[in-house]
């Protein structure tokens, strides 16, 4: 895909709450009707050594609550809580890696929170080290933390590396001080810069930049002046999310609101068109989808166009075949056929380790039904297309046969340009990218109705 040209009348008919499909069902089908044995007894049968490990570390803690925030955080000034919390760590780590094959290998690993550099150096340091302890690292592993340039120091970049961690992501949302101020989130710009300095001095490979539009006082001068600062730094990746408004699940965001300042649906849509038309102009960034923007010599780029991509809760990898073990609080594992997510508040996580107890919360279990639906929601996010003989092989059934009525469902995005289909398959058109939520939702038989649904929008 070269420059994309972006029509904010199908942007407006298409923007309607919908999953993100990094698990299919998505996570309100986890339940606690699936009891912890259940889940053991799949974890004990998906232990081949030929399965990669995909390792995840939530790191709850922040200094400071960002308004716009939707993570699963604790906010506190109080930094001696991280050295218990790491003991928590540890006690899961040892729990979880009995019941795994210990020839596994980890092929990818992933800190996010929170912000794991709220822990001291030297606390990176233990936490790395506790990683190799107990599990073997591939030696082309592909390690990405995300880090918060406010009060960072460069002994925490050196101690990451240490760590083991090759790519960074650096959260900016925006450079404009107004904006900042009024998300409660303050970052100069030159700290900024000094994170990004010393991510590269120290040889991370990738860094990536996080950006939000949709927060109160941007418009779309503002947000290009943003846009062209963030350019300037070259960042080989970056993520522009769409500020999702669920004040019914972060009571905080109510005070964006009453401000009065963000911006309309109308001026939103014209900020994703200025990001998408100015960052794939002239081929500097190629959209991957659902947010994501790579240089067209990334590994990202070239999975895309091999169909070798693969998505799951870390976003898109280029790592297939791996199963993902989640630790610390509210995070969300999955194995073969099954996923699970730790108990989501601090106290009740930390007693349950405490007890020597697994922190489960809920899960899922899947049908053969779900796995071939969520192959079917992976292939189309990552290839953007649907070969449906590769599709009939991979799953064993005749693919066009057995989906007809969502196939045959798709003649309205057809209409409307967002896709292709062809006897052997169907093809994602250049627009149909900011759309791939809405086509994958054609696929999701758990999808409540509209005025149930409590996602954030698609676009
Ligand atoms: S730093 Fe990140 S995780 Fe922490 S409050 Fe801000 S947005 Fe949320």
């Amino acid at each position: 895909m070269s420059h994309l040209k972006v029509d904010l009348d199908l942007v407006k008919k298409y923007n309607v709450p919908g999953p993100r499909y990094t698990s299919y069902p998505p996570a309100p089908q986890f339940t606690d009707r699936v009891a912890w044995p259940a889940v053991a007894e799949r974890i004990a049968k998906a232990q081949d050594r030929s399965r990669g490990l995909s390792l995840y570390f939530h790191l709850p803690f922040c200094e400071s609550l960002c308004w716009y925030c939707g993570c699963t955080t604790v906010i506190t000034t109080r930094h001696e809580v991280s050295a218990p919390y790491l003991k928590r760590l540890e006690a899961e780590i040892k729990l979880m890696s009995a019941r795994l094959n210990p020839d596994r290998s980890v092929t990818q690993l992933h800190w996010g929170g929170g912000s794991p550099t709220f822990l001291t150096p030297r606390e990176i340091r233990e936490l790395g080290a506790m990683i190799r302890k107990h599990f073997k690292c591939a030696p082309d592993l592909e390690a990405g933390v995300e880090i918060d340039p406010r009060r960072l120091t460069r002994d925490h970049i050196v101690a990451l590396r240490e760590a083991g961690f090759n790519r960074a992501s650096i959260g900016v949302q925006d450079f404009d001080p107004i904006v900042q101020a009024a998300v409660h989130r303050v970052q100069p710009r030159e700290l900024t810069e000094q994170a990004l300095r010393w991510a590269r001095e120290e040889g991370f490979k990738s860094v990536n930049f996080d950006l939000i539009y949709g927060l109160p006082h941007q418009s779309v001068g503002s947000f290009e002046k943003s846009l062209n600062a963030i350019l300037e730094l070259a960042p080989d990746r970056l993520a522009v999310f769409s500020y999702a408004h669920v004040p019914w699940m972060k009571p905080a965001q109510k005070i964006l609101e009453e401000k009065s300042a963000l911006p309309t649906a109308e001026t939103k849509l014209e900020i994703l068109k200025l990001v998408i038309e100015r960052l794939t102009e002239g081929n500097q960034f190629v959209y991957i989808g659902m947010d994501h923007f790579a240089r067209p010599n990334d590994e990202l780029a070239a999975a895309q166009r091999n169909k070798t991509l693969q998505r799951n809760f870390q976003g898109y990898s280029t790592k297939s075949g791996a199963d993902i073990y989640a630790f610390g609080m509210s995070a969300i594992s999955q194995a073969d056929g099954v996923y699970w997510q730790n108990i989501k508040d601090l106290p009740a996580y930390s007693a349950a380790l405490d007890a020597g107890r697994e922190p489960f919360a809920k899960g899922y279990i899947l049908s053969d039904e779900d796995k071939r639906r969520r192959h079917t929601i992976m292939r189309l996010m990552c290839d953007l297309g649907l070969d449906y003989a590769a599709l009939s092989k991979d799953l064993r059934i005749d693919f066009a046969r057995h989906f007809a009525a969502e196939l045959d469902s798709m003649a309205d995005l057809e209409a409307d340009g967002l896709l292709r289909r062809c006897p052997g398959g169907l093809l994602v058109n250049d627009m149909g990218r900011l759309f791939i939520r809405n086509i994958a939702m054609r696929f999701d038989r758990y999808l409540p109705n509209p005025a149930e649904r409590r996602f954030s929008r698609t676009v």
